[in-house]
């Protein structure tokens, strides 16, 4: 008996819809790729073509030594089609893979068109459960990105998240830890004994530091909502500048409160903002309820004016836009497969990632998963060291989601020799040099063990 092809469909021929299409369809699989831009474009979208870049022409560093870079070694060990064609489109960015991004939407939108293993289909999917059937396809991806189509968000919905759905992407800036000044900042958490270690580190303000703060964060200037931003924000994460324009005193008793944060000898700071560790590393930390408007120069400059943050380096900054994600850690298994439908998977930004390369990475990580299936194979976890197994590990374990790009905060820490600590110049760096090469070592085993 003749055996039958593999089906897949792909809704979504996005940066991740396209990587799953393509990984799949080179390893001959029947790729059925529907995509609904021609037919109903989102307000972020310009082209009627596959993969497009919808804000900046830019994937990223190329350096080994970066989160991005590490996720591009592994991407091309997957044989990425974003990369491959990233590099045929590249335009001068120095160590940054930018691209011509008409050229290269074109370009793969043809690759993925003339491919024998694709049949390409313009089609607004409402119900992505009833493609198996329609299709008789082995595995549904769902790839519809951050703009999901209403009717496709209302089924999801309806029919698998409920209340782990999310609409919106409030992120506070997260802060380099070699930045601060730590003369003037000071460990304390405020419910917990102080005998024991506290895990929040404290920027106090005095009055006349504080009034000074919000006047700027009023008067600093905002990104405008788009017209698909019909900002309608939850009262219990409302972004710092709102809170500014509501009362000079409102942060006051809301994320800036000092209760509780008394230093020793109990007298207290008139405000205070309080940072959380954002890695396993301790490299980094978050700025607890600052996500914001903000323009990004005016968050550096405003937030420069934090006592200790005079020359704060920031990895990531805040901002706030409409962003439909699903809970993963509760929704998905470690191979992004739907714990409900078990032949549905969930790629790219949709899983709770963030940018275009991480998003890539997710439609490669879903089709070497479906692969491994479709050759009676078991899901394989990935090394949490990679750039893939960190993100996958973010997702399936951050208890409150909220959309990450790669960074070496999400990798395990790297162990460095006593000699290697005490040097503060250059510690950084070789930190990330050893995370690099920690990671594709961990990468190659990997693929010798499957
Ligand atoms: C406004 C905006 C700006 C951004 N700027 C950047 C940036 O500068 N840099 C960066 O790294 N990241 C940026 N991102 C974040 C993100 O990485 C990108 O949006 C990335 O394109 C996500 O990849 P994806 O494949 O998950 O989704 P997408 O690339 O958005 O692809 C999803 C595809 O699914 C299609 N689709 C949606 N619903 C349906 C449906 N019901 N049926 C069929 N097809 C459907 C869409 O038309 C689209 O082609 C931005 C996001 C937004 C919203």
């Amino acid at each position: 008996m003749e055996n039958k092809k593999a089906k897949v469909v792909v809704v979504g021929a996005g940066l991740a819809g396209s990587e799953a299409a393509f990984s799949l369809a080179q390893n001959d699989v029947e790729v059925i790729l529907l995509e609904s831009k021609t037919i109903e474009k989102n307000p972020a979208q310009k082209m009627s073509t596959c993969a497009e870049l919808v804000c900046t022409n830019s994937l990223k560093s190329l350096k080994p030594e970066t989160g991005h870079g590490l996720l591009k070694y592994e991407m091309e060990k997957l044989g990425s089609l974003v990369l491959k064609v990233g590099h045929e489109t590249r335009v001068p960015a120095g160590d940054a893979l930018a691209v011509d991004r008409e050229e290269f939407s074109k370009k793969i939108t043809d690759i993925l068109k003339s491919h024998k293993n694709i049949t390409f289909i313009e089609r607004v999917v409402d119900n992505p459960a009833a493609l198996k059937e329609e299709f008789d396809a082995d595995f549904v991806v769902v790839a519809t990105g951050p703009l999901t189509t209403k009717g496709l968000e209302s089924w999801l919905i309806d029919s698998l998240t409920q209340d782990d759905f999310y609409f919106y992407d409030a992120i506070a800036p997260v802060v380099d830890a070699d930045s601060l000044d730590y003369s003037k900042l000071y460990f304390k958490d405020r419910h917990k004994d102080p005998s024991e270690t506290a895990d929040y580190l404290n920027a106090p303000m005095n009055e006349q530091q504080y009034y000074s703060f919000v006047e700027a964060l009023k008067e600093a200037q905002k990104v405008p909502a788009k017209d698909f931003e019909d900002y309608q924000f939850f009262e219990a994460c409302l972004p710092i500048d709102i809170m500014a324009e509501r009362g000079p005193d409102t942060p006051r008793f809301s994320c800036m409160k000092p209760i509780g944060l008394e230093f020793e000898g109990n007298d207290s700071p008139y405000a205070v903002v309080q940072l959380r560790k954002e890695n396993l590393l301790g490299s980094a930390f978050n700025m607890v309820g600052f996500q914001t408007r903000l323009k990004y120069p005016e968050q550096k400059r405003v937030f420069r004016m934090i006592p200790g943050f005079e020359n704060a380096e920031f990895i990531h900054l805040g901002s706030v836009h409409r962003n439909s994600f699903l809970n993963s850690r509760s929704l998905l298994n470690f191979d992004l497969s739907s714990k409900k439908y078990p032949y549905m998977f969930f790629a790219g930004q949709i899983t709770g990632v963030e940018g275009y390369t991480e998003s890539s990475s997710m439609g490669l990580y879903v089709a070497f998963q479906i692969l491994r299936k479709i050759n009676g194979k078991e899901p394989k976890k990935w090394p949490v060291e990679t750039g893939i197994g960190a993100l996958i590990n973010y997702i399936m374990t951050v208890e409150k989601p909220s959309p990450s790009s790669i960074n070496f905060g999400l990798l395990p820490q790297v162990p460095l020799t006593k000699e290697q600590r005490r040097k503060r110049a250059g510690r950084k760096k070789l930190k990330k040099e050893l995370a690099a090469k920690r990671a594709n070592e961990a990468l190659d085993r990997f693929f010798d063990s499957l």
